[in-house]
């Protein structure tokens, strides 16, 4: 049976916008000692700024039309903040034959002409050699009909509720902060450096995620468990494969609240924090 303060420790952390779905993850959190997170929407606001625009063969703007347009249909927030940089109304007529491929971008028929918008390894797909991309943030690249039409250069900028997450999570002596992304090596160092944070992955696909997952669980102890916490986009595998999946419910998808463990109601990542003080509080009294 369920001790009683059991559910005096999943009522109190709901009332504080944790929802932790049974007692078998209380006494999990109870136990975490590896923190892995995603990095966009997670750690960062997943607000991009464009930082700069660099076209080969067109205007700069229609270059920044051409993206917004094959970006919009997707909801990431690349495309999100795309759209709202480009910031005209789109035209639904101009667009056929979407395609999104998750961790690498988008394709689209913007005006007859194929666009594909995305990073590195989309390019390395098309075989479409690109520029560098070490730039200081997220690159956007921009092929059209198969040729590179240029990139665009994006900024995020790191919650400052994060940098709250990972000092707490280390005075709650967790032994180790983990990010992984998709996004480039140079982003990714960066947050990952801001932030304190123990090991960072860039470049990784969804299922690359799920493989560095399993790597980290032999870094754990027997009986200690690993808690991932993610957005939802493009990020549902490594959920559902952590002993403790996470979903924000501030931007999260549906699909992801309905997959985690435990649901963060806020974008505030240092709920997780919360959320192990609280299990480690009611298992003490428990016991
Ligand atoms: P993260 O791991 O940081 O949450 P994602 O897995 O969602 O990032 O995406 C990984 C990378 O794939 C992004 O950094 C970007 O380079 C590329 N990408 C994904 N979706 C898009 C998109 N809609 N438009 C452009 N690039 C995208
Ligand atoms: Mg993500």
């Amino acid at each position: 049976s369920i001790p009683l303060s059991f559910f005096g420790g999943i009522g109190g952390a709901s009332r504080n916008g944790i929802l932790i779905k049974g007692s078998n993850y209380l006494e999990a959190l109870a136990q975490t000692e590896i923190v892995v997170f995603d990095k966009t929407g997670t750690l960062t606001k997943g607000v991009f700024n464009v930082q700069e625009i660099h076209a080969e063969q067109m205007p700069e703007q229609d270059l920044l039309e051409l993206t917004a347009y094959a970006e919009s249909y997707s909801n990431h927030p690349i495309s999100l903040s795309l759209k709202r940089a480009y910031s005209k109304d789109i035209d639904n007529s101009r667009i056929s034959d979407v395609e999104e491929l998750s961790g690498f971008g988008v394709k689209a028929t913007v005006d007859g002409k194929r666009v594909s918008a995305g990073n590195k390894k989309l390019m390395e797909r098309l075989g479409i050699p690109c520029a560098a991309d070490d730039l200081g943030g997220t690159v956007v690249h921009v092929a059209v009909d198969n040729s590179y039409a240029g990139y665009i250069v994006i900024a995020d900028e790191l919650k400052e509720d994060a940098i709250k997450a990972i000092r707490e999570l280390k005075a709650a002596n967790i032994r180790q902060t983990v990010m992984l992304t998709g996004d480039n090596e140079s982003a990714a160092q960066k947050a990952a450096k801001a932030l304190g944070l123990d090991k960072y992955y860039a470049n990784l696909l969804p299922a690359d995620k799920v493989a560095r997952l399993e790597e980290l669980y032999n870094e754990k102890t027997a009986k200690g468990k690993l808690a991932f916490i993610g957005d939802g986009i493009n990020d549902a595998p490594v959920l559902a494969r952590a002993d403790i999946g996470i979903a924000m419910g501030g931007l999260g998808s549906d699909a992801a609240i309905e997959a985690a463990d435990v649901v963060i109601m806020t974008d505030e990542p240092s709920k997780i924090a919360s959320a192990i003080r609280v299990a480690k509080k009611t298992l003490g009294i428990a016991r």
